[in-house]
Formats: C-alpha cells, structure tokens, sequence
C-alpha cells in the first residue's frame, strides 16, 4: 500500500518507521501500545515531522526559498519547521502568539537554535484567527521582497501535511502485521485537526483494500482551532484526492471527537492531563507534555475507566511534544 504515496513530492525529514511499543495493561484490561511519534527525529521530534515531508516535498517542488508558519507561544510545530529549514537550507519565519520573553526556553529556544526568526504577534495563546491573519500579512511581506515564501497554516494541516499521517496510518498496519495484533481502536491527541484527517484517509484507503481496520478516536485539546466535525471528513477527502484516490470517501460517523479532556482551555493544563503526564513518565519512561500528549493520554485512560475498551489492544500514537515541559516552572505535585 505504501505505493500509493509514490507519485508525491516528498522531503526526507522523519526517521520512520517509528517504533510501535508495548505498555501496560490500563484500566478495564485492555493492553497498550504506545506509536512513538515523539521519536521521528526532526528536531526533537514529534507528529509535525511526518507532515512536514510532504509540505516541504511540495514547498520544493514549486520552488519556494522561505518556509513561513505559525502557532501559539510554544509551537511544537514551530520548531520542527524551523528545523526543516535548517535541514533543507531554507530561510524559516514563525508568527507566534504571546510578546518576546526575556529569556527563551522550550520551542522558542529550539527554534532559535535552529536559525528561526520569531515574530511575536502579542496575540492571546488561543487566537488562532488573528495569528492566521498575521501569516498571511508577513507573507505577503516576504514575498514582496522576492523570497517566494511557502505558507503553511497552523499545525501545517492541509490536506498536503496530511499525507504523512496517511502514509503513518499504513506504516502502522504494517507494525500491527509484525506484531501478529488486530487493535480495535487508535488514540491520539488532536488540535488543527491535520493528523486526524489523515488518519482517516489512511484508514478508508486501507478499508477499500479490503483490510480490517481499526476505529480512531481523536482527543482533542483546542477549542476554535479544532474545526469541526464536517471539515476533518472534508479535509481527509482532499487528502485521498491527492493519493489519487477519488472514489473512496470518509464516512462522517466515522470521524469521533472527543472533546471532555480539554479542561479550561488549550494550553491550560488539568490536572488529569498532568496525572497523565506523570503516569507514563513512571510506567513506560515516555514524556508526555502538558498541552498535547499528556491531555491526549489522559483521555485514553479516562476511556478505558469508563470501560470503552475491554480485552482488546488499543494504541496510543505519542505525538511528541516534549520540549514544552522546559518551558514551565514545573509540574504541581
Ligand atoms: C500539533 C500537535 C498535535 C495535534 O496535531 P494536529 O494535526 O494539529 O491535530 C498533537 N500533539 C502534539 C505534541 C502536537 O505538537
């Protein structure tokens, strides 16, 4: 199946497969496994490296010299950006939400590193509108300035960022074969809504192959920037579109998310979240953050206490988000 990725423009960026872990037996009895995206080496790592393949592949293909993008204060998405450019020799402007710190720590200080440059927009954390309307007006800027900049919205989820959980949804089946397992449902956490599209896209070519496939359940961890529900089926279409594959669709029921985990807001941690965080620190040496995977982990956990999984495999995809934690004075005991 990995031939139906071969007509497309491609960077190499990821290191993948990734491994497919086993952890422990959860709540209920189901048994864990743990997909560690965390581990795609770009730059620290994380889900927006598979993405970033094929945003940058097309980036290249249509000749662009400036990779522009944008995300709240800590942006995991930001800094495996940054460091695409710095491994592709491309020039990286990040719009980011928040005022310039005195002093730069988690993925600001990665995405210094890597020879990033910042714009602080002075937007609250979660005003996805206005930091959307900030890249646009920058890369306008750099293109007037003749840099034919490449503009990816926020979490780099279009339908071409897509693919690469298209093409991670196969790599896993082919995980689930070598393991000799039939997982029953894969977890994750979401937010721009890119991995879960391609999940599903992923998942319904698998399906029209005539293999058994597991349900996907997102968890979601934004308000506004989680668009809804139509939209994920829409832009996983546009995603089978791309694979040439235009007379399989998503069927809608298919497309669940679950919205309980949140808490306040994004980016303000619950204490479930950081329980989460804690837990798989201790039982499996994984680090989860507190604004994506740990909130992500804590809605696998809460699911399977409610009993949603019983004598079953279930997976976890870890999406990264690790550098965060050096962003924070701690963790509340
Ligand atoms: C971006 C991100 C997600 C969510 O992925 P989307 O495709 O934007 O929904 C999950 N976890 C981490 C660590 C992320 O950085």
């Amino acid at each position: 199946m990995k031939a139906m990725f071969e007509h497309l423009q491609r960077a190499t960026l990821a290191t993948t497969p990734t491994p497919l872990e086993q952890g422990p037996v959860i709540p209920g009895g189901a048994r864990l496994w743990v997909k560690r995206d965390d581990l795609t080496g770009l730059g620290g790592g994380g889900n927006k490296a598979r993405k970033l393949e094929f945003l940058c592949g097309d980036a290249l293909a249509v000749g662009s010299r400036a990779l522009v993008t944008v995300g709240a204060a800590q942006s995991n998405h930001c800094r495996m950006t940054a460091a695409a450019g710095a491994r592709l020799g491309m020039e990286v402007h990040l719009v980011l939400s928040g005022d310039e710190p005195d002093v730069a720590t988690g993925n600001q200080l990665l995405s210094m590193l890597f020879g990033a440059q910042l714009h602080f927009t002075g937007a609250a954390q979660s005003h996805w509108g206005e930091l959307e309307i900030a890249r646009e007006l920058l890369t306008g800027e750099l293109s007037g300035a003749g840099l034919a900049p490449y503009s990816i919205p926020i979490g780099g989820s279009t339908a071409v960022g897509a693919l690469g959980y298209a093409a991670a949804f196969i790599e896993l089946l082919d995980q689930f074969d070598v393991a000799g397992i039939e997982p029953s449902t894969v977890v994750f956490t979401s937010s721009s809504g890119g991995t879960h599209a391609g999940l599903l896209a992923g998942r319904a070519a698998a399906s029209a192959a005539g293999r058994t496939v597991p349900g996907i359940v997102a968890i979601g961890v934004a308000k506004g920037v989680n668009i809804g529900l139509p939209n994920i089926a829409d832009l996983a279409n546009q995603t089978l579109d791309l694979m040439a594959l235009t007379d399989v669709r998503i069927d809608p029921v298919d497309v669940e998310v679950d919205k309980r985990w949140i808490g306040g807001d994004y980016a303000v941690p619950t204490t479930a979240g950081d329980n989460a965080v804690r837990w798989a620190a201790a039982n499996g040496g994984w680090l989860c953050d507190r604004t994506y995977s740990g909130k992500g982990l804590s809605g696998a956990l809460g699911l399977a206490e409610e009993g949603r999984f019983a004598d079953e495999d279930i997976v976890f995809i870890h999406t990264g988000g690790w550098p965060a934690l050096f962003s924070t004075d701690g963790i509340p005991a």
